[in-house]
């Protein structure tokens, strides 16, 4: 699903990401863990596009993500990218929902902008979105009257509305109360049990350990630790996968 080869980048003189290699097989929940500033949102942002990088190559379904400086036959077409785009979905920490439309036109919306359904196909989709991440009964609220976790399982349930092969998470429950935090992971167990192929950035290490077929560990840019839970979090020997892991045990 996701291959990544010898990737790297810099920010100016600051190497952000050295040489990263990370296979992502169909079906996969791979966690990426790591201290603040490892480069963990720049291999996401990568992945989907939004971030150039210098050098290496990420494909995704075996099409490369041909954003490199260097190469400009490695570009790819604009309907190229937009079908990529349109199979990648990602998630971020702030839910960015729309503040003047409801729980379902928030869903609705890009089905009609983006897929070209119509009003009631959508609206109708959107429901059976909502349903899935247990918010039917909210479905007219505005988001204003939603708690975060709710917030942010509007905002997944709008990603998965567009049915993508791969979903990207960043950090999805950090900006959460505590409280909060579940129910937006039992969501995204959810949907790892149902088959989708998940890339997930989060200092949640009950989450890795329980959801993750592999977990790597980012530091300084570099993959430092990569295998199954049992693997990193119990028999990984690096002191720095070692200190990590205390500070969030
Ligand atoms: P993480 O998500 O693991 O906390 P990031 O990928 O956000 O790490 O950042 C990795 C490094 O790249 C940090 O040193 C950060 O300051 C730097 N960085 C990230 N984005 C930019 C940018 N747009 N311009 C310059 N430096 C950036
Ligand atoms: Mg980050």
């Amino acid at each position: 699903m996701v291959s990544i080869r010898g990737v790297g980048k810099s920010f100016g003189t600051n190497e952000v990401l050295r040489d990263i290699d990370l296979t992502v097989d169909r079906s996969e929940v791979v966690c990426l863990i790591g201290p603040s500033g490892s480069g963990k949102s720049t291999l996401l942002r990568c992945i989907n596009f939004l971030e150039v990088y210098d050098r290496g190559e990420i494909r995704i379904e075996g099409k490369l993500v041909g954003y490199t400086d260097d190469a400009q036959r490695r570009r790819l077409s604009n309907r190229d990218l937009r079908d990529l785009r349109r199979n990648v979905g990602m998630v971020f920490q702030q839910f960015n929902l729309w503040p003047h439309m409801t729980a379902l036109e928030n869903v609705a919306e890009a089905l009609v902008q983006v897929r070209g359904m119509d009003k009631a196909a959508a609206s109708a989709h959107a429901g059976r979105m909502l349903d899935r991440v247990g918010l039917a009964a909210k479905a007219d609220s505005y988001p204003a009257r939603l708690s975060g976790g709710q917030q942010q399982r509007v905002a997944i349930a709008r990603v998965i509305a567009m049915e993508p092969h791969l979903m990207l998470f960043d950090e999805p429950t950090s900006a959460l109360d505590p409280e909060l935090v579940g129910e937006v992971l039992q969501v995204m167990r959810d949907l790892a049990a149902d088959g989708m192929t998940m890339v997930v950035v989060t200092h949640e290490m009950g989450f890795a350990a329980n959801v993750a077929d592999k977990v790597a560990f980012l530091d300084r840019g570099r993959i430092a630790a990569f295998g199954t839970p049992r693997e990193v979090f119990h028999e990984a020997t690096e002191p720095r996968v070692q200190q990590f892991l205390q500070t969030y045990h």
